[in-house]
């Protein structure tokens, strides 16, 4: 297999893996081995979030491969996310503590704000994992007053105290990120969003990229993940099984899987797919040591739908909250 290709961080220089491995709705009872397998595998970056309600098992997973001697700590790079609910300012550190203490780390690479949206507070103490998007017991959305330069400044601190060594954003707009550099003492590092050939959103990457930031890809395999969660895929065509998808696949010998996450790599945009399936664990890694050509790129440009799956409305998550309008 190729080697890992990375991208450079501007503040810190840090080099971040372009094939990296998520860790939504791995089960907790499989989460260690599967972590620990993935890195046995090959994956060096891991994505891990509170809301994803794993995180002392990716932490095992993470240690068991310290202890084994498969990698090193430094070799890592570690991703997490603060969830909605820890947004204000007087409740950002305490959640990033009870994260590390989770994952047994003494630092992550990577800290992003998983939403530019403040929910209701829920204490740790009587809940965590913290609720989703509404509180326990509540039938609609709350928001906090919270605003977010409250909560990138107390990032910014845990950035200066070294215990994240970058810190970044997900699912944040240009409006929100336009806001954010007019008054952050630290850029965000990275971007993570949905992006796929149905949502490719090139004028926010191509934008973001000018300011310095990087892009991390979620859900690089388009409506799979969100049909297996709720059922509906808004009608969309499985990207794996797109004919455009597979014949680029067949011309390069390579799986559906390969080309999608290729698609991305191959402009320096970090893909994060998540398998506990031995075989495409690998195979999700056999993404360096060729290349698209011209013609695949504007075959795979002509599939682009404007069609985002990860919504806060339904059928996703079903909140009255129109985020990405
Ligand atoms: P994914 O890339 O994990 O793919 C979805 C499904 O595709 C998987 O569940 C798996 O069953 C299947 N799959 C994986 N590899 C395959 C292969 N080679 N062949 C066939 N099927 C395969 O999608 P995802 O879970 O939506 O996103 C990946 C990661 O992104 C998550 O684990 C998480 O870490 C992150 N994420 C972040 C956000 C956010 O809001 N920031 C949202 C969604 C996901």
């Amino acid at each position: 297999m190729a080697a890992q290709e990375y991208v450079t961080l501007e503040r810190t220089g840090d080099k971040m893996p372009l094939a990296g491995f998520g860790c939504w709705k791995i089960a907790p009872t499989d989460c260690e081995a599967t972590i620990f397998n993935a890195i046995k595998t090959g994956y060096r970056l891991i994505d891990s979030a509170q809301i994803y309600g794993n995180e002392v098992e990716v932490g095992l997973g993470i240690k068991k491969a310290i202890a084994e001697g498969v990698v090193k700590r430094e070799e890592l790079f570690i991703v997490t996310k603060l969830w909605n609910t820890y947004h204000h300012k007087d409740h950002v550190r305490p959640a990033f503590d009870k994260q590390l203490e989770e994952l047994g780390l003494d630092y992550v690479d990577l800290y992003l704000i998983h939403f530019p949206v403040p929910c209701e507070y829920t204490p740790i103490a009587e809940a965590y994992p913290p609720p989703g998007w509404l509180k326990n017991g509540a039938d609609k959305f709350n928001y906090e007053r919270s605003p977010i330069q409250d909560c990138w400044r107390e990032i910014e601190k845990i950035a200066e105290s070294g215990k994240a060594r970058n810190i970044g954003i997900s699912n944040f707009n240009v409006q929100t990120m336009l806001d954010m550099l007019t008054y952050c003492t630290i850029k965000p590092a990275v971007l993570q969003i949905e992006h796929h050939p149905y949502l490719q959103q090139k004028r926010l990457v191509d934008w973001v990229w000018k300011q310095g930031i990087q892009i991390m890809a979620y859900s690089s395999f388009g409506p799979i993940s969100y049909l297996e969660m709720t059922g509906t895929a808004k009608d969309a065509a499985p990207l794996m099984e797109h004919d455009v998808i597979k014949s680029i696949a067949a011309k390069h010998n390579k799986t559906a899987s390969q080309v999608l996450l290729r698609w991305s790599v191959q402009r320096n945009i970090v893909v994060i797919p998540k398998s506990l399936n031995q075989g495409r664990m690998e195979a999700n890694l056999g993404v360096f040591g060729w290349s698209l050509d011209e013609s695949d790129l504007k075959a795979i440009a002509g599939l682009d739908a404007g069609l985002r799956f990860n919504d806060t409305m339904e059928p996703a998550y079903g909140i009255d909250l129109p985020l990405f309008d």
